[in-house]
């Protein structure tokens, strides 16, 4: 009997395997999915046909993220908390750390309807994973970015969240003039945090997002000053700020908003790193 011959050249696993150790394999399978509009899980189930056209598109697919294209913005989305996130280059790309923020909110005890603040939104992930796995929360969310809000309501419709938030464009807590009753339980923000000195040498990929959402002035604390100096006007009584910090940065925050005298430190937060990477300040 004659065996068929197979033509690799036609199998999806052709294409996985087209460029080993160049691009890695998370990423391969993000390309394919896009490139086939499926799951991830369909790649090694289905059958999909693979011509030279389809080669082709792989390989500019490819090309754009050697050329530093993160992958994120090639494909339109981000995974957040489990969630699918459309994201552009008017908005950042949610970080795997940046979940600490949610995890630490969704953990608190339940029973208590909370308000929550959530500033520089971007794409809306903390927002929106917040009203998913929150529904008694009520939430509002603010940028200062006309473009990342727009991504943002997006997002939240998708995730039939619309109702759920309340979004409002402006700097900071300038954005709650329109707000009837600006006053919350939480403040949370991942803000800007990186110093300008630095973008120079920041990854290739880290350059492509847009520099309003990374920037946090000359030391990199811009945003801290602002929410230390203004927070007490929005926060209810007992309430807290949850912010995210980068890297070597704790002290210095817990500098600015104690010299305030109204705020004390209930917890700093370590990533996977073992970076301190989160930090809960309560009004005392
Ligand atoms: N809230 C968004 C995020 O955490 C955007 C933050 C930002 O633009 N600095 O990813």
């Amino acid at each position: 009997m004659k065996l068929k011959t197979v033509d690799y050249k036609r199998d999806i696993f052709y294409l996985m395997n087209k460029y080993p150790g160049i691009v890695s394999k998370v990423e391969t399978e993000m390309l394919l999915e896009y490139l086939f509009n499926c799951a991830k899980l369909d790649l090694y189930i289905r059958d999909f046909a693979v011509n030279e056209t389809i080669e082709e598109l792989y390989d500019s697919l490819v090309e754009r993220r050697l050329s530093g294209e993160p992958g994120q913005y090639i494909t339109g989305r981000a995974e957040f908390m489990g969630l699918d996130f459309i994201v552009t280059k008017d908005t950042l790309i949610p970080r795997p750390e940046t979940e600490i923020l949610v995890n630490e909110i969704i953990n608190l005890p339940s029973g208590k309807k909370r308000r929550i603040l959530d500033l520089c939104t971007g794409s809306g992930n903390i927002a929106i994973s917040l009203a998913k796995l929150m529904p008694q929360a009520e939430i509002t969310a603010t940028d200062v970015s006309e473009a990342a809000l727009k991504i943002a309501e997006k997002n939240a419709a998708r995730h039939n969240a619309r109702e759920r938030i309340k979004f409002y464009k402006g700097n900071v807590f300038n954005a709650l003039v329109f707000d009837k009753n600006p006053k919350f339980d939480i403040i949370v923000c991942n803000p800007p945090y990186i110093k300008e000195g630095d973008f120079p040498y920041l990854q290739k990929e880290v350059r492509q997002e847009p520099e309003i959402a990374l920037n946090g002035g000359k030391d990199g604390l811009g945003f801290y000053r602002v929410i230390a100096k203004e927070a007490h006007r929005y926060l209810e009584r007992c309430g807290s700020v949850l912010l995210e910090m980068g890297f070597g940065q704790r002290q210095a925050i817990e500098d600015v908003f104690s010299s305030y005298n109204i705020f004390e430190t209930y917890r700093v937060i370590k990533d996977f790193s073992g970076i301190e990477r989160a930090i809960w300040i309560n009004l005392s």
